[in-house]
């Protein structure tokens, strides 16, 4: 009897160099491809938010649909579940006596008991379960060392890499046997998933948009040549790759960016900027092999080196941090982007970051919670360990001067919070420091129009003296 499986797609939701979709078709004579959306994603948090925000879920089913068109262009089709998967999986694989399923191994507790609980219900049907690394760009089997032994500092894990390769690109896939799901449900709509919210995610989700943006960021503008000298400005699209929401969802191989990248530097330009991009693709990397390593503890408040604080628990505080009402423009121009797109630059969330730990003294977990919520490239690893760096081991980062040195002109402010667009620099760096008479001439009341910081530590302060 030939044999059939099932391909349950996770955070891998593209056909080009997937090492789950290319063994599950080199061991199989028909593979049924499935993606299932959990409820349990959707539930709200004692913060009094839902743990996935109506931006992320919205580039989800953008890259469904591009995942089932994808799929149907080679006459298959993505069946779309709603529920728990060890309890749809298993009816699936007696459905259409389904052999063996193939999926992604995952790093995180959820995804990894998500998986653990499908192995369990399909065992006792005989159904084998399968997994591959999918969004890595270093495969565990090439490197010196062990996950567990992952080094504690990037610098070091960087010399390791040295001494490993990054695998070649899988072949294009020219077989593709596929079955056919016996009724093919429309994708569910965001009130369906108890999301009410309008969605504006920044981007387009999928893998023909993923390619699309790495042709245009590489080749097309040659934006990848100034990557270095741009990286961390916020205004614009091309200031960075934005690749993170499609490395996130994996709608792109990490493995292409590095080999497109490698081309490019044989091609077009090899600069300190081709270098870079690769650098902050090994942080990624970094952050994957830390999660690895550290498993649960990244979302401890002492985070993974256990430094132990009383951060403050305070719900007002934090409902002005979420709802961009700081008082400092920088911080909420930024906050303000991310809710309405599900996007924020790098050095918006440094900043985010190490100000509501270090200036608010609040629990950073509850910041990283909120990210996990709002980011469309919302990834474990990426953001729960960065949240750990700023928080707990990195020196404050200064919104008042980073406006100064990021913003100079005050144009990315501006487009977000255009209660401001009146005010000059240095003002808008710290619009509170105007005398009634500037606000009056500049058109804003402070208290009123726009609010005044809820603290103002000395750090603070002495920024304000050197603008
Ligand atoms: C508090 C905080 C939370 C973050 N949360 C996430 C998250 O949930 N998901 C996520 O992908 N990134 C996260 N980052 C990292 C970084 O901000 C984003 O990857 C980057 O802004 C995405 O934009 P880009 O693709 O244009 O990046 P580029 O500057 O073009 O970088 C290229 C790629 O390198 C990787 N990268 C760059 N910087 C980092 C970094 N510091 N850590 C890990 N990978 C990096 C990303 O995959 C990115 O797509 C977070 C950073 C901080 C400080």
């Amino acid at each position: 009897m030939p044999k059939r499986s099932l391909l349950w797609f996770r955070k891998d939701l593209r056909l080009h160099d997937n090492p789950v979709l290319h063994r599950a078709l080199q061991e199989s004579d028909a593979i049924l491809p499935v993606f299932i959306i959990d409820p349990r994603w959707f539930r709200k948090l004692p913060l009094g938010f839902r743990k996935t925000g109506a931006n992320r879920t919205a580039f989800l089913l953008q890259c469904l649909q591009d995942l089932r068109e994808r799929l149907q262009s080679r006459e298959g089709a993505l069946l779309i579940g709603y529920g728990h998967p060890e309890k749809l999986l298993p009816e699936l694989v007696r459905e259409y006596q389904i052999e063996a399923i193939y999926t992604q191994r995952d790093i995180a507790w959820e995804e990894r008991r998500s998986a653990a609980a499908v192995q369990r219900a399909v065992a006792p049907l005989g159904c084998l379960f399968n997994r591959e690394w999918s969004h890595l760009l270093y495969h565990p089997d090439d490197l010196d060392f062990s996950p567990q032994q992952t080094p504690a500092t990037f610098k070091t894990f960087r010399k390791h890499l040295r001494r490993s390769r990054v695998r070649e690109l899988l072949p294009e896939v020219a077989r593709f046997p596929l079955l056919p799901p016996k009724e093919e449900a429309p994708l569910p709509g965001l009130p369906d998933l108890g999301l009410y919210a309008e969605p504006q995610p920044a981007y387009p989700g999928g893998e023909t948009a993923a390619l699309q943006r790495l042709q245009h960021y590489f080749f097309d503008t040659e934006a990848l040549t100034r990557y270095k000298w741009t990286r961390n400005q916020s205004l614009g699209d091309d200031y960075s790759s934005k690749f993170s929401p499609y490395l996130a969802h994996g709608c792109l191989s990490p493995r292409l960016v590095y080999r497109e990248n490698k081309r490019y530097e044989a091609t077009v330009r090899k600069n300190i900027s081709t270098y870079w991009l690769l650098f902050e693709l090994k942080w990624r990397e970094f952050f994957q092999y830390l999660g690895m390593r550290h498993g649960n503890r990244m979302f401890f408040p002492e985070g993974i080196k256990g430094r132990e604080r009383a951060w403050k628990e305070d719900k007002e505080l934090f409902e002005r941090w979420r709802k961009a009402q700081t008082g400092i423009p920088f911080l909420d121009a930024h906050m303000r982007q991310m809710n309405q797109t599900g996007f924020m630059s790098n050095r918006g969330r440094v900043n985010h970051a190490s100000f509501l730990a270090q200036e608010y003294g609040i629990n950073w977990t509850w910041g990283a919670a909120w990210f996990e919520a709002r980011l469309i490239d919302y990834d474990v690893c990426s953001n729960w360990l960065n949240w750990n760096t700023q928080a707990t081991e990195q020196r404050f980062t200064n919104p008042i001067w980073q406006s100064k040195k990021y913003d100079q002109k005050g144009e990315y402010v501006r487009k977000w919070l255009p209660e401001l667009r009146d005010v000059p620099v240095p003002q808008l760096y710290a619009p509170f420091t105007m005398s009634e008479e500037e606000q009056a001439e500049h058109g804003v009341k402070i208290g009123e129009d726009y609010p005044a910081p809820a603290t103002l530590s000395g750090k603070l302060e002495w920024a304000v003296k050197r603008l």
